[in-house]
């Protein structure tokens, strides 16, 4: 028997969500609203801040409905989408099997309930405007006893531990808040008057103090680009702490985040360790999100209702400029060194310079196929797909410098206005609109500049520019098969054959177009067995190689399947496609540029 518990308020769309057993990784839904005649629900096809369809709806169990308290047959429509015939009060029920560990999605087990409401709730057409109301229901499992929720929907009553009732002023917002449900820490820290929590799910011993203390500078500088604006109300960092992982997902005023154990730093420590400083990276990242993309956004974006691919060639403004950004904020919060930026810096070129799909795949066709290929890397990648993260980012480190050497501005003015003329009033930005702001600020004709950053296969001027700002860059080899690129003590020459193996493995992932490995025969997923009649293990692969001389012709066997096969395979020098910049020698001209830039 379903009873209507809806009151005189009809429009309203409530949720229920509960957990009767988490150890069946399920959450129970249920909704109640009032309509007239028959009415269309539909879950998204895809999150927002992750440009994959992935059918949210393929989690759903077990829909049942009612209206007027009687059992109404469900007639689907579309993958996603089903309808009730009838009239009156509805009421749906079913359940998320919800086992995702990503920021995506949404999981439940005995430690933890993270869920986006993407996942969770179905919108019935017509209510997108509509106040949506949630109940979120404490489990009253005994190993749940300790659980708290963290979110930043609207508390309309809650208990002290955080469940209870909370509201979203229309389908939108309900869907962009994600839930956090565990026994987790909770630091609050303040920016610029604003409360701000660090949320941390998974077993984590950290130095608190510090962390907030760091997170706290690098929002602020970030909040100062923006002149404070716009006012929030709160901001969480939501974020779930396992063995190994690394991503994020950006929200209006939260960021879903997944980080490693190893990666905080604990107290009586005081170095920054590489693992620290990429989770500092990815907060700011995350928090640059909340200007460039959730409010400074694509109109195709704005116009879409998550149903199928909303298509634009500009995520290298919205990923690649992020991306930029957010070392940029930890050298201008004091967090980073000057040099240590420009080895990040060189890192991301080193990247992209290792990557043959640089001279394949223009940066605004990598955009536009996001829904084909950035999300769902296969063995080629590396020679077919431009990332457009890494190359974005340099396109924005390029065109940054070319403003500050040829105009009286820089690329903050132009995320500014982007800021004032599209996020603040709401408005969609127009395919090409940074390149446009930045034109017209600048007063520069930079159409050939756009022409081959974004819709050519040219190399970047990444020397030639860095060059204007006192900064040597030099393309090496590299030095080890830890070499990222940045600066390094090593002069050691090491061999190439043009393979990567899967990590602690001697199968191989991927195999560079063009390079000896190819050319012997190589393909991803062999299993490299012996060199020259010598085991290869993934330990000492990069060692036996480099026992050979450039130019030697060494036999080499592999399984492909179940059959033992053998090759011979030219060992050649390491390529030069590993970058290095580092402040130079320059005039003062130079040096007063650099000084503007990088403040040193
Ligand atoms: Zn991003």
């Amino acid at each position: 028997m379903k009873t209507i518990v809806l009151d005189a308020a009809p429009n309203i769309v409530r949720y229920q969500v509960s957990i009767p057993d988490p150890r069946s990784h399920r959450y129970a839904l249920r909704c109640e609203l009032r309509a007239q005649g028959p009415v269309e629900f539909r879950l998204p096809g895809w999150i927002r801040g992750s440009y994959l369809v992935r059918d949210f709806s393929k989690h759903v169990i077990g829909l049942r409905a009612w209206r007027n308290g009687r059992e109404q047959a469900i007639e689907r429509l579309d993958k996603r989408s089903f309808r009730l015939a009838g009239d009156g009060e509805v009421v749906l029920e079913y359940e998320v099997n919800a086992f995702d560990e990503s920021v995506r999605k949404a999981f439940l087990d005995t430690r933890r309930g993270f869920f986006n409401g993407s996942s969770l709730f179905y919108c019935p057409r017509g209510f997108e405007q509509t106040r949506f109301e949630i109940r979120i229901d404490k489990p009253r499992d005994a190993l749940c006893a300790d659980w708290k929720l963290a979110t930043t929907l609207t508390a309309v009553e809650t208990d002290a531990d955080g469940f209870g009732l909370y509201a979203a002023e229309d389908y939108e917002a309900l869907i962009d808040h994600p839930v956090e449900m565990a026994a987790f820490q909770r630091y609050d820290f303040d920016v610029d008057g604003v409360p701000h929590a660090l949320i941390l799910s998974g077993r984590v011993e950290l130095d608190a103090q510090r962390v907030t203390a760091d997170l706290a500078r690098i929002c602020h500088v970030e909040r100062e680009l923006f002149r404070q604006q716009p006012q929030l109300d709160r901001f969480l960092f939501l974020t779930n702490v396992v063995g190994a992982g690394y991503g994020g997902l950006e929200h209006r005023s939260s960021t879903a985040l997944i980080c490693s154990r190893g990666d905080f730093p604990r107290v009586g420590k005081t170095e920054l360790s590489r693992e620290y400083r990429t989770f500092l990276g990815l907060c700011s990242h995350e928090y640059f999100h909340l200007w460039n993309v959730k409010r400074i956004t694509a109109q195709a974006f704005l116009e879409s209702d998550l149903g199928r691919e909303a298509y634009t060639r500009d995520l290298w403004h919205y990923e690649g400029v992020t991306s930029y950004y957010d070392d940029l904020f930890l050298l201008r919060a004091a967090i980073i060194e000057p040099a240590l930026y420009l080895d990040l810096l060189a890192e991301s070129a080193t990247r992209l310079q290792r990557a043959p799909a640089r001279l394949v795949q223009t940066l605004e066709d990598a955009s536009f196929e996001t829904w084909i290929k950035y999300y769902q890397p296969d063995e080629n990648s590396v020679n077919a797909s431009t990332n457009y993260y890494v190359k974005g980012a340099l396109v924005a480190l390029c065109l940054d410098l070319v403003l500050r050497l040829r105009s009286s501005i820089t690329l903050d003015d132009v995320m500014r206005t982007l800021w004032t003329r599209y996020g603040a009033p709401g408005i969609g930005v127009p395919e090409g609109g940074l390149a446009a702001v930045a034109q017209e600020l600048s007063g520069l004709d930079l159409g050939g500049f756009f022409d081959r950053a974004l819709r050519s296969t040219e190399e970047l001027p990444l020397a030639e520019l860095l060059q204007e700002f006192g900064i040597a860059a030099t393309l090496r080899a590299s030095t080890s098969a830890l070499d990222d690129g940045g600066r390094t003590q090593s002069k050691a020459q090491v061999r190439w054959v043009g393979l990567r193996l899967r990590p602690g493995e001697s199968g191989i992932a991927h195999v560079i177009a063009g390079s000896p490995a190819q050319r012997a025969g190589l393909s991803a997923g062999d299993q490299l067995v012996a060199l020259d009649g010598l085991r290869i293990t993934a330990q000492n692969w990069t060692r036996r190689l480099d026992a050979y001389e450039p130019g030697a012709r060494v036999e080499l066997a592999y399984f492909r399947g179940e059959e033992l096969l053998t090759t011979r395979i030219d060992i050649a020098d390491a390529p030069l496609d590993t970058w290095t910049f580092t402040l130079a020698e320059a005039d003062a001209e130079r040096l007063a540029r650099r000084q503007a830039w990088l403040g040193v």
